[in-house]
């Protein structure tokens, strides 16, 4: 029997957080940790799996339905789900998967199991997709089988991701526009602190975002946060906690537009501006960030980043921040120290570069 090893990137969001869903823009980049998937297909109608990071997964029947797996396997069921779904033809056979994505950090390990998956699953039964249909399927088995209402970001940064660019997301229509993201030649670093600390209830939180803003779409008479303009609509709204979640979305989709004109122009000081002030937001506004994460921020700020922000859905994860390469060390190190006096746990900090996206690797 042939193997089919495909990988697929985790991904970096530098601003739009919460604004796929709202129909609005985004600016992620792809990670060079990536989740690899060898699938060896036999002639069963199972799947089993086993995970490096995780263990044996639950081995599950190919006609499993939302509700019949659970943990980590049900990616991967749920993806599965989404093929035969759409009609596509889906194999049995086993599932060894590896992967240097951090999980449960905001840099979703989610999409690239999911896309991972997909790409493995296509290339045993010679089912050809485009990358906007992957992403999609995957995001479906992420929402109706795992259970998990997210947007489409995640799947089409993982699938779309290029060496030294970032991907200007379009998601009225779901387009990805690359912008050049090349830091080494300015002398610049994205630096990523992972708090380590789990975000243990952002799955509710989550969709009570999304409920304020479906609300205040349906308040102002309109499909999607998309189709309003300037804050002046805001006065239409009539609940105050939903006035701000609104707030958020509209500045943030024009600080991402902003922030893509910034990086054409190589106008780094704009990029940490808009950052923080996306930071600001989702503190104020959105009121997804955590004490320890605004700490992190704070101090990446005050010890010399150019800016910093929370990326990732919310409540814990990791925060990001453009930094002067000769100063990365110093600026982490102080950062570090700021976060063991505030009594929080020791994060993990690296620096991130942006990768390719998800590809077959071989087909022996
Ligand atoms: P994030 O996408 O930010 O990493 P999520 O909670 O969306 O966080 O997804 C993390 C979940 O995805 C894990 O709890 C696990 O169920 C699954 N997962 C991700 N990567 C792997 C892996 N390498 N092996 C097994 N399960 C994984
Ligand atoms: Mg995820």
């Amino acid at each position: 029997m042939n193997t089919y090893e495909a990988q697929a990137p985790g991904r970096i969001n530098l601003i739009g957080e919460h604004t796929d869903y709202n129909l609005g823009f985004a600016m992620p980049i792809a990670l060079e940790q990536r989740t690899t998937v060898r699938f060896e297909p036999d002639d069963t109608d199972r799947i089993t799996l086993h995970s490096e990071e995780e263990g044996d997964g639950a081995s599950f029947a190919l006609s499993a339905a939302p509700g019949d797996v659970d943990g980590w396997s049900s990616y991967a069921a749920g993806v599965v789900w989404a093929l035969t779904q759409a009609g596509h033809r889906v194999v049995g056979g086993s599932m060894k998967v590896h992967s240097d994505v951090p999980i449960g950090a905001g840099l979703s390990s989610s999409a690239a199991l999911e896309c991972a998956v997909l790409l493995a699953m296509n290339a045993a039964t010679g089912t050809e997709l485009d990358r906007l249909d992957v992403a999609r399927l995957a995001q479906r088995g992420e929402n109706d089988f795992v259970g998990a209402p997210t947007g489409l970001m995640d799947q089409l940064a993982s699938l779309n991701g290029a060496l030294d660019r970032a991907m200007l997301i379009d998601f009225l229509d779901s387009s990805v526009e690359p912008v050049v993201f090349d830091l080494d030649t300015h002398g610049l670093a994205l630096v990523v602190v992972n708090s380590n600390a789990a975000h243990q209830h952002s799955t509710g939180e989550y969709r009570s975002r999304r409920e304020s803003c479906t609300r205040a779409a349906g308040e102002l008479g309109v499909g999607s946060l998309r189709q309003v303009q300037g804050v002046d609509v805001l006065d239409r709204i009539g609940d105050e906690t939903d006035r701000r979640r609104v707030r958020h979305v509209l500045t943030e989709n024009d600080r991402v537009l902003d922030c893509a004109k910034a990086l054409n122009s190589s106008d780094f000081g704009r990029v940490g501006q808009l950052m923080t002030a996306s930071h600001a937001s989702m503190r104020d506004d959105f009121e997804i960030t955590t004490e320890h994460i605004d700490l992190i921020a704070d101090s990446l700020v005050r010890q010399g980043a150019l800016g910093a922000r929370m990326t990732g859905g919310g409540f814990g994860g990791c925060v990001i921040a453009l930094v002067p390469s000769v100063d990365s060390e110093k600026i982490t190190e102080a950062v570090a120290s700021d976060i063991a006096k505030g009594g929080f746990p020791a994060p993990t900090i690296f620096t991130a570069r942006a990768g390719g996206g998800a590809s077959l690797q071989r087909n022996e």
